[in-house]
């Protein structure tokens, strides 16, 4: 049984990738991308997965639970949406994520404070094909990566 890429497209498998820092925080809460953009590949393979609870099923309740809370934890907490609100529900499901391309990285090492990834996501929608454009910002406090916000382009 082979495993599946991970899907930030960086080639290895979910559990060897991005599924160790998900893993980390659901057993003790803590919270190890060393660099903004690691943090930010986790963000995006967390939403790509709640994008997959409506089609595959292969995420269940309380995947879906510690998914919300990792993309609660990793995001500072002056803009940090409720868990109602990232927990897709019957009649609102998650956008279904299909591609990452990382498009430029400014700071954001493991010896720095701050940092800016911008990246573009591509994925399928109601409407069809879609594609999302950031420039997103990140702060270390305490050693931990948060995403602080971003400016979305066309
Ligand atoms: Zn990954």
């Amino acid at each position: 049984m082979t495993e599946a890429p991970c899907p930030c497209g960086l080639g290895l498998p979910y559990p060897e990738c991005c599924g160790r820092l998900h893993a980390a925080h659901a057993a003790d809460g803590s919270l190890t991308a060393p660099t903004a953009e690691a943090l930010m590949r986790s963000r995006y393979t967390a939403f790509a997965r709640l994008g997959e609870v409506e089609g595959a099923g292969a995420t269940g309740a309380a995947d879906v639970a510690a998914t919300v809370a990792y993309l609660r934890a990793t995001w500072a907490p002056e803009h940090r949406p409720s868990t109602a609100e990232l927990t897709p529900g019957p009649g609102d499901p998650a956008p279904a994520f299909t591609r990452l391309a990382v498009l430029a990285v400014e700071g954001g090492g493991p010896f720095q404070d701050v940092g800016e990834v911008e990246f573009a996501a591509v994925g399928r929608g109601p409407e069809g094909r879609f594609r999302l454009h950031e420039r997103s910002r990140f702060r270390r406090e305490s050693g931990v990566w948060l995403y602080v916000d971003g400016d979305v382009t066309a």
